[in-house]
């Protein structure tokens, strides 16, 4: 509670002279962060998947680059704001509270304190407790770009920790990624306050393919979309939704596909899905796979390469004959399994998709630019994808619908939570 209190202070303490600094100056200062991440970029990538388990070629190749980006972009906004928000004077908040998970270390942690910085805020941050490596190199990197003292503070530790941080008085805005159910909690501990919140909580997200789309492109969309860092993504395309006539031929190939993804060593840069961040998380879909089982949804592992006796794997696998009641069909499960279920128009794909508490992401796969605008148009989701599958850019505002949160963080929209107008 000490250590809580004191980031907190410090942050209070680094606002008036940073919410004050010329904008073009602050923007310089993010610009050095973001060109030293870039710099340290492989050191970077190796921590990441050392400590998370997600495979080398994406820390390398998505979350290091896209962090960097983060702060690129929102570096450009500093000098801006006026611009954003016509007719309006922005001005910071005060201190913000930043609580992220495990699945996206450093680029979570991007996505929150650019953003916050750009517009003026000073931040307290805590990372998941299973992976907090990288957010402390970050915490390096800003003394190395001589970020002043007290703008942003890093706090490791559990659950509790983060509760302190919701609770502090003195902290005006949260900002919270993580579990539907924890994020009900901090709305509540939020809610007789005069802090601001947003909330980028859990999703069952549908891709649906119908049967004018490219099959062979849609597979590898699927793949990208659930088999991704393990399927920890809380945008994971973890339903499918296949137009009946073409059921046979995408499980066909998606089955063909899944034989030859590799499963095993993160640091190996032909590694397809690494490790499961931790053992609770492995159980976790364990106890999801014997429900499936369970309640009579038939399960494929096709992918049957032999496993690293030391570490937390899990095969990529599928389940057809789902029941939208299934347990797996409605429950979030973080890990690399797909609920596959068929559809015959386009209405009852769309009854079915939107037929869920969350409303994170969803894909559509067609070859019609109208049927793409149609179903996109009436999908109850923040993202959508089209012939493309879990693609993010700093400049797209990403967040969801219903019980996947509110508020979004990326673009212009992201801007709003971290300014008073
Ligand atoms: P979580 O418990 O919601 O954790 C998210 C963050 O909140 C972590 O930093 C966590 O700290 C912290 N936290 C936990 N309890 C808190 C509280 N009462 N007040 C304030 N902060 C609190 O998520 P998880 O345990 O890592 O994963 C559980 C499930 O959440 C997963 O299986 C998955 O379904 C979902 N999830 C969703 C996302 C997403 O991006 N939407 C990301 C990760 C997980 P600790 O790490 O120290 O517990
Ligand atoms: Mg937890």
């Amino acid at each position: 509670e000490d250590d809580v209190d004191a980031a907190v202070q410090s942050a209070k303490k680094a606002f008036p002279k940073w919410s004050a600094l010329d904008p073009r100056e602050r923007a310089k200062y993010m610009f050095r962060i973001a060109r030293r991440i870039q710099e340290r970029a492989r050191e970077l990538a190796v921590l990441e998947s050392m400590d998370g388990g997600k495979p080398i070629a994406e820390s390398r190749d998505v979350d290091i680059p896209l962090a960097a980006a983060h702060f690129f972009y929102h570096a450009g906004w500093c000098d801006k704001l006026k611009y954003v928000f016509p007719g309006a004077d922005p001005k910071p908040i005060g201190v913000c509270g930043h609580i992220i998970p495990w699945n996206f270390p450093l680029l979570m942690a991007a996505w929150k304190l650019a953003p916050a910085l750009a517009c003026g805020n000073t931040c307290v941050l805590k990372p998941a407790e299973t992976t907090s490596l990288t957010t402390l190199r970050l915490a390096a990197i800003l003394e190395e770009i001589e970020l002043p003292p007290g703008v942003v503070n890093i706090i490791t530790g559990a659950g509790a920790t983060g509760q302190l941080l919701v609770n502090h008085p003195h902290v005006r805005k949260i900002a919270f990624t993580g579990s539907t159910e924890v994020g009900k909690h901090i709305a509540k501990a939020c809610a007789s306050t005069d802090k601001k919140l947003t909330l980028e909580l859990g999703g069952k997200s549908p891709n649906i393919i119908f049967e004018d789309a490219s099959i062979d492109q849609a597979i590898e969309g699927i793949i990208q979309g659930i088999y991704f860092n393990q399927g920890h993504v809380c945008c994971a395309g973890s339903r499918l939704f296949v137009a009946e006539s073409s059921l046979d031929e995408v499980i066909a190939k998606l089955t063909h596909r899944m034989k030859s993804l590799r499963v095993g060593d993160p640091l190996d840069k032909n590694t397809d899905i690494g490790a499961i961040n931790s053992k609770a998380q492995l159980a976790t879909i364990h106890k999801y796979l014997d429900a499936g089982r369970g309640e009579g949804a038939t399960f494929h592992e096709v992918n049957r390469q032999p496993l690293a006796s030391k570490g937390y794997w899990c095969r990529p696998c599928f389940f057809t004959d789902v029941q939208p009641s299934h347990t797996i069909a409605r429950d979030e499960i973080f890990g690399p399994v797909l609920a596959v279920m068929s559809f015959r128009t386009p209405e009852e794909a769309l009854t079915r998709a939107n037929n869920t508490p969350y409303g994170l992401a969803a894909g559509v796969w067609t070859d019609k630019g109208s049927k793409i605008f149609e179903i996109a148009r009436k999908l109850k989701a923040g993202v959508i994808w089209c012939n493309t599958y879990n693609r993010f850019d700093p400049a797209s505002p990403f967040g969801g619908f219903k019980e996947s949160g509110f508020g979004r963080e990326g673009g212009m929209h992201g801007l709003r939570a971290y300014v008073d107008l």
